[in-house]
Parts: structure tokens; C-alpha cells; sequence
């Protein structure tokens, strides 16, 4: 029973404190490693964490956007339908994308995301 005796010593000395949580904005006491004030705010915070906040347009040469809609990446699994779209397309198109989070504004070719558009059709024109 050492071992457990041990473990509650290193509880004891864990230091609580105040401060505010990162999602609901609530001051809440807690250990040093606790980020937020519930189970529920850490559930959500999980959750936001893992949203890219990205959506994906499809531009023709002249940098006009070609899609009906912003399609919303979730995941890079999500690049594929809009790749499947662009390569469908009757246009030479790009697909250009954005973060909502840092504005940061690149494209998807068929390597994964590059500053430079890659012109899908580019070869049948
Ligand atoms: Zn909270």
C-alpha cells in the first residue's frame, strides 16, 4: 500500500488556484492542470480545438470563385470531395481555401496544401 500512501502525499501538495475558464469565461478554482472549470468546458474546448474553421472555394484563372457555396473542411478528408469537384469541373479551376482563425489563405493540390494553386484541368484546355 506504499504506492497509494505515496500517490495521496503527491495530492496534498498539488497547489490549487483561481482562474477564469477559457470557454465559459467563469473563475473556478482548480489544480494547476486544469484548464477548465467543468467537464463540460473541457468537452467543448476539446471540440473547438479539433474544428479547423476552414472553408474551400473552387477559382477559375481569373481568380473568380466558380462554387456555388463555401464548402466547410472539417478535416482533410474533406479535401477530397471538393478535389473530386474540381477535377470534374468543365473549367480549369483551383481550389483555393481559408481559415477563419488566422486568415490564412493557400490551396490544396493533389501534394496537400501549397501556396501556389494548382490548376486542375490545366491539361485538357
Ligand atoms: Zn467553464
Amino acid at each position: 500500500m506504499a504506492a497509494l500512501n505515496f500517490g495521496a502525499e503527491l495530492q496534498k501538495l498539488r497547489v490549487k488556484q483561481t482562474k477564469n475558464c477559457p470557454v465559459c469565461g467563469q473563475e473556478f478554482t482548480g489544480y494547476s492542470n486544469a484548464e477548465t472549470c467543468s467537464g463540460k468546458c473541457r468537452i467543448k474546448k476539446h471540440r473547438e480545438s479539433k474544428k479547423m474553421n476552414m472553408s474551400a472555394v473552387l477559382i477559375n484563372t481569373d481568380n473568380q470563385i466558380i462554387s456555388d457555396d463555401d464548402i466547410f473542411i472539417n478535416s482533410d478528408k474533406d479535401f477530397d470531395a471538393i478535389e473530386q469537384m474540381a477535377k470534374e469541373s468543365c473549367v480549369v479551376c483551383a481550389i483555393r481555401w481559408s481559415r477563419s482563425t488566422d486568415g490564412q489563405i493557400a490551396y490544396w493540390t493533389p501534394a496537400g496544401a501549397s501556396l501556389q494553386p494548382h490548376w486542375y484541368n490545366a491539361e485538357r484546355s
